[in-house]
């Protein structure tokens, strides 16, 4: 099974409760499909609302 990394700082993901993945899944619209990424709770409270902008890169 492949394991989750979060998309700024290639953590590896850690599992929760019922292998519910730690972090958040971001979704963002790419032409006429969304792309999701994961992002790990550390990255995710540091960038807050600059975290679509920062996974667009
Ligand atoms: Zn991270």
């Amino acid at each position: 099974m492949a394991k989750e990394k979060c998309e700024i700082c290639g953590e590896e993901l850690r599992r929760g409760f019922m292998d519910k993945i730690v972090g958040t899944r971001v979704k963002i619209k790419d032409g006429g499909s969304n792309k999701f990424y994961f992002v790990c709770p550390v990255c995710q409270k540091e960038h807050g609302n600059g975290l679509k902008a920062k996974l667009k890169g």
